[in-house]
């Protein structure tokens, strides 16, 4: 590999190695021993704060590097108190609408990643792709040749760059507020299918946001209420979605947010149809910390008393080499309020009720498979 890659740190387990090190092997030998082992935290709560992943975070969206900087050191003191060692941050999916909030590519939080020690890891393609593969399906019809490969050779320089995943990538996005995008596109257009083969050609996970429409429908009141951006009508897009999925089987697709339903189609039996069909999707979850009054609440897997129900538990019992969790919070400065509902603990809360062997398949041996971590 002759590419110039720009997690050469975190790659070799330790970030924030000046670039002049990297002529020295010898130094680096001795900083990648000396900081390998970056503790949790003392009050890790978690059990696994010796290798436990969070796959699926966020940095808000900030006015310069410095910023990012500081965002990056609150999500690593939200890690420790939960006791998470790495995270994988990425940015959210951007609309083709460059304006429409939110919009930065992973290269503008490269940094921030590096400043962590190797605690935090970095997943692109929400900025960059997610942008392209949206306006492509505003402008209708379907995507030259030549588009494809512009869009293929942007997808392959963010592979050969070292990112841990594409992420995040949006089927169906709900926007929250007036600033927050509004995001459908059909998971078979075909720059996703070509997503897929260059995911499936370089052994990298696709993250994708989908809010699960198993029929057209009303986009639910909530919505309708909170912005403009929202259409009233949501169009099916399971049928899609499991295209996406059965088109190349070597692609492995992670569906983010399981567990947080907002259209009432995310329930366990659904969940179960789907991972059963589809032997390369796995299932990111996510748990608000205290459960949203906008979420369908019976679809989430921990009830109110906060038990795992039993459809959850025997769906994860069965598929334990499926299950990640993916806390996707919002973090920015420790003075800052949270951009969205915390979700961190909420999510990890989940691994105290499952066996311990399981608990730890969720927390570290499966995102070690599925995404590129070292
Ligand atoms: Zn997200």
């Amino acid at each position: 590999m002759t590419t110039r890659k720009y997690f050469t740190t975190d790659r070799m387990g330790c970030g924030a190695i000046p670039a002049l090190a990297l002529l020295f092997p010898v130094a680096i030998a001795l900083m990648v021993a000396g900081c390998s082992k970056s503790s949790g935290g003392a009050t890790a709560s978690s059990g696994f704060s010796d290798c436990g992943v969070d796959i699926h975070q966020h940095l808000n969206t900030a006015p310069n590097t410095a910023a990012y900087l500081d965002y990056a050191k609150t999500l690593v003191g939200l890690m420790d108190q939960v006791g998470i060692q790495k995270s994988i941050i990425m940015p959210p999916p951007s609309s083709s609408d460059s304006s429409a909030g939110a919009h930065y590519a992973y290269t503008e939080i490269i940094p921030a990643a590096n400043s962590q020690s190797g605690r935090l890891a970095i997943s692109g393609g929400g900025g960059i792709l997610n942008s392209m593969i949206h306006a492509s399906y505003l402008a209708g019809g379907a995507p030259t040749a030549a588009e494809l490969n512009t869009f293929e050779q942007a997808a392959q320089a963010i592979a050969d760059n070292g990112v841990a995943g594409f992420g995040e990538m949006a089927v169906l996005h709900l926007s929250y507020r007036p600033s927050h995008p509004f995001i459908y596109i059909p998971a078979d257009h075909p720059m996703y299918l070509r997503l897929a083969d260059v995911a499936a050609r370089n052994n990298l996970p696709v993250d994708i946001h989908l809010e699960l429409m198993s029929a057209a429908g009303p986009t639910p009141d909530y919505f309708r209420s909170a912005s403009p951006n929202n259409p009233a009508i949501l169009e099916e897009n399971q049928s899609g979605f499991e295209r996406l999925l059965s088109h190349n089987r070597a692609a492995k697709i992670v569906w983010v947010h399981v567990g947080w339903d907002n259209t009432g189609y995310m329930t366990a039996q659904k969940v179960r149809d789907m991972v059963s069909r589809h032997s390369n999707l796995y299932l990111a979850l996510k748990m608000l910390d205290s459960p949203g009054p906008i979420q369908f609440n019976e679809n989430r897997p921990l009830d109110n008393s906060g038990a795992l129900r039993s459809e959850w538990a025997s769906l994860i019992a069965d598929y334990p080499d499926r299950f990640l969790l993916g806390a996707d919070e919002f973090v920015g400065s420790q003075s800052e309020n949270a951009a969205g509902a915390p979700s961190t603990s909420g999510t990890w809360s989940i691994l105290s009720r499952l066996p311990s062997d399981t608990a730890r398949k969720l927390a570290c041996e499966n995102p070690a498979k599925i995404y590129r971590l070292n």
